[in-house]
């Protein structure tokens, strides 16, 4: 039967009281009950306009389809031809600007909650479904340097055509963004590691602690067997502002806040890892890392301001996480931008002054570009500042990798299929684009596979 209802199905979350003082997933997640009759508003239109909004073209209609009928790990068979990382996926896609925003029941209401949905079918999957089982082997070593969505889709894709894959991640554990940015309560970590272990039951081997351009350069790899390398380091250095005290103590860029937090969970009692518990924060910027930040300091006791230059409108973090944030009791000065971090005789912050702006014409982004309006400064008081401005990918391996062609920001030179100026070395993900989404970086894994996979067959 046809659910002819305007709006989604709510999804059950934690009260915003509650949430801001624990790290537990706000997003409840829907029930059976909930997700067919949440399946039951999709019109399973025939020209798909929703595929063509999902920068991997799941097949909605069909997965959607299923969950209506109660074929839930049917349902999760369809997605995965598609995504490995669903779990991932539907909790933190930026849906309303991908599929459900070109989702035919938004024309005269809310769209279907697709997102919602996939997360559904995938947590079923984690609890009823099957382990994969490992392909036959065809004998040949690639090696995937870094584990966040990038590498560990292309060494999925490739584990599958019967590839021996290694991956190869910096830091202790795998996951990349997903384990040491996006925190707990938005993408609880067990999550990313049963996707992990799923990529493991495949036969791919993972090696942490292993440091490209540091432990072992690319041309060690080629050297040692592997016939083909694909870079997925990521975007992980941080970008400043450059004014006068970012280099006072309480100022923290928003990775390090929240490695800190997420990956050494230093909020719980008898960590290792110390953890900066200021009074009053503020958070510079407004993408999903300056919402992440805020909440994470609000969780840990503080009173938290974001400061970010330009209107509501043009914030960059999902629609979704800034208004959990504002519930959450984030407070946003919004057409705001720091002038200086001001400090006590010991070097410890104590508050920011800040000018108000104003919008004016349109900047090469297409978004109108703010400017200061003159003697509005004013100060805010503050005993940490977390700068949230976006990163860039690390120079690291362009310094230890010759003939390896890199962009203006040390992006990693490449094309569609993940080639780069190297014979037998693809990249794709952050370290090519620069910060940009899960789900893109998780495409660009699986295009460079299937790129190794030519070059491979042919060599
Ligand atoms: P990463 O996830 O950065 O993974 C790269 C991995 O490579 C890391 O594990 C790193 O340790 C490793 N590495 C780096 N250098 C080396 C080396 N030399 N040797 C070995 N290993 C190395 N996107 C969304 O779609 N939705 C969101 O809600 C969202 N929220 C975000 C919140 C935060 C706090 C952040 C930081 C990002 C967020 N993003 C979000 C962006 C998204 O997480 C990234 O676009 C995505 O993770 C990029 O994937 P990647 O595989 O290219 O790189
Ligand atoms: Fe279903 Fe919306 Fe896709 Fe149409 S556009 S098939 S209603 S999800």
């Amino acid at each position: 039967m046809m659910n002819n209802s305007l709006v989604k199905t709510p999804m059950p979350v934690q009260p915003p009281e509650e949430r801001n003082r624990n790290f537990g997933e706000v997003a409840l997640g829907y029930t059976a009950e909930q997700a067919m009759s949440e399946a039951a508003r999709c019109l399973n239109c025939k020209n798909r306009p929703c595929v063509g909004g999902c920068p991997v073209s799941v097949a909605i209609p069909d997965f959607i389809a299923l969950v209506k009928e109660g074929k839930f790990e049917e349902a999760y068979e369809v997605i995965s031809r598609y995504s490995c990382l669903p779990a991932v996926c539907g909790r933190v896609c930026p849906q309303e600007n991908q599929c459900e925003k070109f989702c035919v029941r938004g024309i005269k209401g809310e769209p279907v909650a697709i997102g919602r949905l996939e997360r559904f079918v995938a947590d079923f999957h984690a609890k009823e479904g099957k382990t994969p089982e490992k392909p036959p082997q065809n004998g040949r070593r690639v090696a995937v340097v870094g584990s966040g969505p990038a590498g560990l889709s292309c060494a999925g894709e490739l584990a599958r055509r019967g590839y021996e894959v290694t991956v190869f991640e910096a830091l202790h554990v795998a996951g990349g963004v997903l384990v040491y940015g996006i925190p707990e309560f938005r993408l609880p970590k067990d999550i990313v590691a049963r996707e992990v272990e799923g990529l493991k039951a495949l036969g791919v081997n993972i090696v942490t602690n292993a440091v490209a351009g540091r432990t072992f350069t690319v041309e060690e790899l080629k050297k040692e067997g592997f016939e083909a390398v694909f870079l997925g380091t990521g975007a992980g250095l941080p970008n400043f502002m450059g004014i006068k005290g970012e280099n006072a103590k309480g100022v923290f860029s928003a990775n390090e806040y929240l490695t800190r937090v997420n990956l050494m969970k230093a909020y719980e009692e008898g960590s290792e890892t110390p953890i900066y518990r200021a009074k009053k924060v503020a958070v510079v910027g407004g993408g999903n890392v300056a919402m992440d930040a805020a909440r994470t300091a609000k969780r840990l006791g503080a009173e938290v301001t974001i400061v970010y230059r330009r209107s509501r409108a043009e914030l960059p973090a999902r629609r979704e996480e800034a208004e959990h944030a504002e519930e959450e009791g984030v407070v946003f000065r919004l057409l705001a931008n720091p002038k200086e971090i001001l400090t006590d005789g010991e070097d410890n912050v104590v508050g920011m002054k800040c000018i108000e702006m104003e919008l004016g014409e349109p900047d090469a982004s297409g978004r109108r570009r703010p400017v200061e309006k003159a003697g509005s400064e004013f100060m805010l008081e503050a005993d940490c500042v977390i700068m949230a401005l976006g990163t860039s990918p690390n120079p690291l391996l362009k310094r230890t990798t010759a003939g390896l062609e890199t962009g203006r920001r040390g992006e990693i030179v490449a094309d569609e299929g993940g080639r780069t100026s190297l014979e037998g070395v693809f990249a794709g993900g952050d370290a090519v684009t620069g910060s940009a989404t899960v789900i893109l970086a998780m495409g660009a894994g699986k295009r460079a596979a299937a790129s190794i996979d030519e070059y491979l067959k042919n060599k």
